[in-house]
């Protein structure tokens, strides 16, 4: 089996694995206690929770609190629901390609405007953005074609409409630095080798936020609910590989773009090469079968670029916003590969694809 779908999710590392199995012990263990007793069980794993999240927010610019959530999803719900201009109905902007945890959230309030992106998959650092903004939502990197935002642009212009700056981190996180210039920005465990089932909203100081889950007043009485000391634990573990791993994971993962890149040289590339996340694929030939294709490709786990990848069934919108036809969104698949991706991994999916695609002509 060849997995090549990192945009869904990474493998767990085994150093987060360890780390989380620390806290997962039985009755005579004594870490099984819950991190918000006073009792010495309860310190020991508040111990553990906050170890985490020093190391979890070393992923992140200094000057801001990390709140542990259940997933990123739930991160971007608490900056979208529970800040100020939000909730006195100022506008919300957000760009044409960010996740389904944005665009439904922001479109379930009300009061929202799309910012479109070019051909290339990047959002002109010119474009036009309403009067009234209280909140601009940009992903730094995109889950399904990887493009790249520019960032400190988008924050130039949310500061020129006074708007506060929500950056969706999942796809970047671990993988390169996070912008200094966000207010807000959201982050999962499990796409950077860590648990699914934890998240974090990174918040700038000074800025507050009103409760998003009410009850025992934990995570600064914005997230009420017993935290896991397995899960932070594993986060943190997976947070601090990733930075000490940064640019041997970069350089691994350039490497295998170079061989995938040259294997696919005969399809078309959805979206910028060059302000790309190079461990994501997105390409297109006239004509493919994308269901036979993966039918016929059962050893090599990727994914169809067409398919939201919020898994709704609907097609995708980011293929949309950069200007596909259905015909060639449906035509599109989608390749990510990480750290625990071989060359020789690599090399054998792309032959067992391309033999596949080759054999519908
Ligand atoms: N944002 C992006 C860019 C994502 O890729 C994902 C997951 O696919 C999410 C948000 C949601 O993350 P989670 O699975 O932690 O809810």
């Amino acid at each position: 089996m060849i997995y090549l779908d990192y945009q869904a999710t990474t493998p767990l590392a085994p150093e987060a694995r360890e780390a989380m199995l620390a806290w997962l012990g039985g009755p005579e263990s004594g870490t099984f206690g819950n991190p918000h007793s006073p009792h010495r069980m309860g310190r020991a794993a508040a111990a553990a929770v906050e170890l985490a999240r020093e190391q979890v927010a070393a992923l992140f610019p200094p000057g801001g609190q990390v709140i542990f959530t259940g997933s990123a999803t739930e991160a971007l719900n608490l900056a979208i629901r529970c800040n100020t201009p939000v909730r006195a109905g100022e506008h919300t902007a957000f760009s044409a390609i960010e996740h389904a945890a944005v665009i439904d959230t922001v479109k379930a309030i009300g009061n929202w405007t799309e910012l479109p992106v070019g051909p290339n998959g990047v959002i002109a650092p010119d474009v036009e953005m309403p009067k009234y903004v209280g909140l601009l939502c940009v992903m730094q990197v995109n889950n399904e074609i990887g493009t790249i935002q520019p960032i400190a642009d988008m924050a130039r212009r949310a500061k020129e409409t006074g708007a506060l700056l929500l950056v969706d981190g999942v796809q970047a996180a671990g993988k390169m630095a996070l912008p200094q210039q966000a207010d807000m920005i959201a982050v999962s465990a499990h796409k950077l080798h860590g648990p699914k089932g934890i998240g974090a909203l990174w918040v700038r100081d000074g800025l507050s936020l009103t409760p998003h889950i009410e009850g025992g007043g934990q995570e600064q009485g914005l997230r009420s609910g017993t935290l896991s000391p397995a899960l932070c634990a594993g986060f943190g573990a997976a947070a601090k590989l990733a930075v000490e791993r940064r640019d041997e994971d970069a350089g691994h993962v350039e490497q295998l773009w170079h061989i995938a890149r040259d294997a696919f040289s005969g399809w078309t590339l959805n979206g910028s090469a060059e302000h790309r996340w190079h461990g994501n694929l997105n390409i297109r030939k006239d004509g493919l079968d994308v269901a036979r294709l993966m039918s016929e490709c059962r050893e090599v786990m990727f994914s169809a670029g067409s398919a939201c990848a919020s898994g709704s069934g609907r097609t995708s919108h980011v293929l949309r916003a950069i200007g596909l036809s259905d015909a060639q969104a449906k035509s599109s698949i989608r390749l990510g590969w990480g750290r625990y991706t071989t060359r020789e991994g690599m090399q054998r999916a792309c032959k067992l694809i391309i033999q596949a695609a080759e054999s519908q002509a």
